[in-house]
C-alpha cells in the first residue's frame, strides 16, 4: 500500500506507532425472541463467546492482567453463576434481562460482604455481566490489542475506559472534538488522539504513525517518513523530560507569583502514576465515570470505598469531589433522560441530581463518610440558580444528621459550585458557596454557542474569546474581594497557550489533567505577570 497522509485536529499530544484497529459499531437494542429455548441458546452462546474472548485476551497480555483474566474465565465457567439466569429464562425472561438481573444480584452480594477481597471482586463480575450483554445485543465484544491505533467514527468514554493503554496506542476519529469527554480522558492518560480526521479513516488498515500534537496520521509509512517521525518523537521525549524535572517544585511565575496546581481525576486508576507531592491536591474528581458501563448504579459502600481511596491518596491535600454530572454527552442508562432535543441544555448535573434525590443522597452519604479520611470538599456541577445550591445543602445536612444519629463517623465538607453556566458566572456573588471552580469547557461552549462535541465549530469554542475571558476575570475578582477560593478546572488551565491569559485575568489556581501537570508547571515558569507579558523570554 502507498503511504497516505491524513490531517485532522489535535485532541491529545504524543506520538504513537502501531497497527490500526477498527472500532466495532457497538451494541444495538436487543429484540428478545419470546421463545425460552432460543433465549437459553442465545445466552449459552454469548457466555461461550465471552469466555473465548477472555482467553484470547489473556494469551496476549500476561502478568497481573492475565491472572485477572484467568480469574474471570474461571468465574464465568462456573455453572453456579449462570444457573439463576437460565432458571429465569426457563420461566420466560429474555436472555439479556435474565443475565443482567442474575449478575446484578450477585454483585450486590459481593459488595455487601464485610470481606474486602469479595468487595473488590465485584468489579470482575461487572465486567463479565457487561461483556455477555454486549455480545447478546449484537455488538462484537471488541477486544483492542495492546498498543493499537484505534480508529472509528467516534468513541464513547466507556469504550476508552475499557481499553488497556499501558502498552501505548492512540485514537484517531473521523469526527469528534478536542473538548469532548473522551478527548479529556485521552489527555489525562497521555494517549495521543486526533479528531476530525475525515470519513476515510474509518476503513483504514495496516500500520499508522500518529502525531497527536500536530493532529496528523500517516498510514503505511515509507522508511523516510518513519525516520523523520522518530526524530520528532525524540524531541518530544526531551521536552517531556524537561517537564518531568520541574514536577517536584511548587509552581511560580518568572516574577515569583505562586500558582496552585491541582489535578483532575476522571478515573481513580490514573492516580497510580502520580506522586501526590507533585501537585497541590485534587481540584476535580469527575464521579460520573464510576457510573459508566454498569447495569446498575453503584451503591453507597462502593462509592465510599472509591472516595476514601482518593482522599487517602492525597495525604492531607484538598480533594474536591464533584457530585454526579451525568447528562449532556455523558449519558448514564437508567438515570439520564433519553430523547432530550438538546441534552447539553437539559436535565444535566445538579438538575438531574435534584430530580433523582434517591440517587443523589446515596452519593452525599458516601462523601460525608469519606471526609473522615482526608480533606474532602464537595462541588456541585451546572449550578444555575442559588436555589439549587441551597436544596443540595439541605439534603447534605439531612444526610449528615441521619448518619450521626446512626452512630457513623462523618465530616461535613465545604460545599462549593462549578461556575460553568454563563448566568452563574455573571451573578456569582448571589451564590453562598464555600468555593468556586470555573468549568471552562462548558462555560466556553455555552458562552460561544459552539458545542464542545462538534468538530465543525471547534474554532469558535475558544476560551480566549474576550467574552469568556471577561467572565473568568469577573469570577476571579469576586474571589479576590470575598476571600473565597476560585479555581479553574476546565481544560484551558492545562493549555500553555491559554494559561497566560488566565493568570492575567486574576486566577491563581488551576486544576489540570495528570498528564499535563509537568507541562503546566513549566508553562507557568515562563509567564511574567510583572511585565504584563505572558511569553517566555
Ligand atoms: C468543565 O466544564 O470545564 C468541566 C471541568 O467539567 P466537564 O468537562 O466534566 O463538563
Ligand atoms: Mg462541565
Amino acid at each position: 500500500m502507498a503511504e497516505r497522509q491524513i490531517a485532522g485536529r489535535s485532541a491529545s499530544p504524543g506520538f504513537a506507532c502501531g497497527s490500526v484497529h477498527r472500532l466495532a459499531g457497538g451494541g444495538r437494542e436487543r429484540v428478545p425472541t419470546g421463545d425460552p429455548a432460543r433465549e437459553a441458546a442465545a445466552l449459552s452462546d454469548a457466555i461461550g463467546r465471552a469466555m473465548a474472548d477472555i482467553e484470547s485476551l489473556a494469551e496476549k497480555t500476561g502478568g497481573d492482567a492475565a491472572d485477572m483474566l484467568a480469574f474471570q474465565a474461571a468465574l464465568l465457567g462456573d455453572d453456579e453463576l449462570s444457573r439463576p439466569a437460565f432458571d429465569a429464562v426457563a420461566a420466560g425472561a429474555s436472555a439479556d434481562k435474565a443475565w443482567s438481573t442474575a449478575l446484578s444480584s450477585e454483585i450486590s452480594g459481593y459488595l455487601a460482604s464485610d470481606d474486602e477481597y469479595f468487595q473488590a471482586r465485584s468489579a470482575d463480575l461487572e465486567d463479565l455481566r457487561d461483556r455477555v450483554l454486549t455480545i447478546l445485543s449484537g455488538g462484537e465484544a471488541d477486544v483492542v490489542p495492546p498498543g493499537a491505533v484505534v480508529v472509528g467514527e467516534d468513541m464513547p468514554p466507556s469504550k476508552f475506559l475499557s481499553i488497556d493503554w499501558h502498552a501505548g496506542g492512540a485514537i484517531v476519529l473521523a469526527a469528534g472534538s478536542k473538548t469532548s469527554h473522551v478527548a479529556m480522558l485521552a489527555r489525562s492518560r497521555g494517549v495521543p488522539m486526533v479528531v476530525a480526521a475525515g470519513p476515510a479513516i474509518v476503513s483504514a488498515s495496516g500500520e499508522a504513525l500518529v502525531d497527536g500534537a500536530a493532529g496528523t496520521v500517516v498510514l503505511d509509512p515509507e522508511p523516510a517518513t518513519r525516520d523523520s517521525f522518530e526524530s520528532r518523537r525524540l524531541v518530544e521525549e526531551a521536552a517531556l523530560r524537561e517537564a518531568a524535572a520541574v514536577l517536584p517544585a511548587p509552581a511560580a511565575t518568572r516574577d515569583g507569583t505562586t500558582v496552585t496546581v491541582l489535578i483532575n481525576v476522571a478515573d481513580p486508576g490514573e492516580l497510580k502514576s502520580v506522586d501526590p507531592a507533585h501537585c497541590d491536591g485534587i481540584g476535580l474528581v469527575r464521579t460520573e465515570f464510576l457510573f459508566h458501563g454498569r447495569g446498575s448504579l453503584p451503591g453507597e459502600e462502593a462509592q465510599f470505598g472509591v472516595y476514601r481511596t482518593i482522599a487517602e491518596w492525597a495525604q492531607g491535600r484538598p480533594v474536591t469531589i464533584r457530585t454526579l454530572d451525568a447528562g449532556g454527552d455523558k449519558p448514564i442508562p437508567g438515570l439520564t433522560i433519553d430523547g432530550e432535543s438538546n441534552p447539553f441544555l437539559g436535565v444535566r448535573g445538579i438538575r438531574l441530581s435534584l430530580a433523582r434525590p434517591e440517587v443523589f443522597r446515596v452519593q452525599l452519604r458516601a462523601l460525608l463518610r469519606a471526609g473522615v479520611y482526608g480533606q474532602v470538599k464537595v462541588m456541585l456541577p451546572m449550578v444555575t440558580v442559588p436555589g439549587e445550591l441551597e436544596a443540595a445543602r439541605a439534603m447534605l445536612v439531612e444526610e449528615h444528621d441521619a448518619l450521626v444519629a446512626a452512630g457513623r463517623k462523618v465530616v461535613m465538607p465545604p460545599l462549593g459550585i462549578m461556575v460553568e453556566v454563563p448566568a452563574t458566572a455573571l451573578a456569582v456573588d448571589r451564590f453562598d458557596a464555600a468555593f468556586y471552580s470555573i468549568g471552562s469547557n462548558d462555560l466556553t461552549q455555552y458562552a460561544t454557542a459552539a458545542g464542545r462535541d462538534i468538530g465543525a465549530v471547534a474554532d469558535l469554542a475558544d476560551p480566549l474569546h474576550p467574552g469568556v475571558l471577561g467572565m473568568i476575570e469577573h469570577v476571579a475578582a469576586y474571589g479576590a474581594a470575598s476571600g473565597l477560593d476560585v479555581s479553574l478546572c476546565g481544560d484551558a488551565g492545562g493549555d500553555p497557550d491559554v494559561l497566560p491569559a488566565l493568570l492575567e485575568a486574576g486566577l491563581r489556581t488551576v486544576s489540570v489533567a495528570p498528564a499535563a501537570l509537568g507541562r503546566t508547571k513549566l508553562a507557568i515558569r515562563a509567564i511574567d505577570l510583572a511585565s504584563g507579558a505572558g511569553d517566555a523570554a
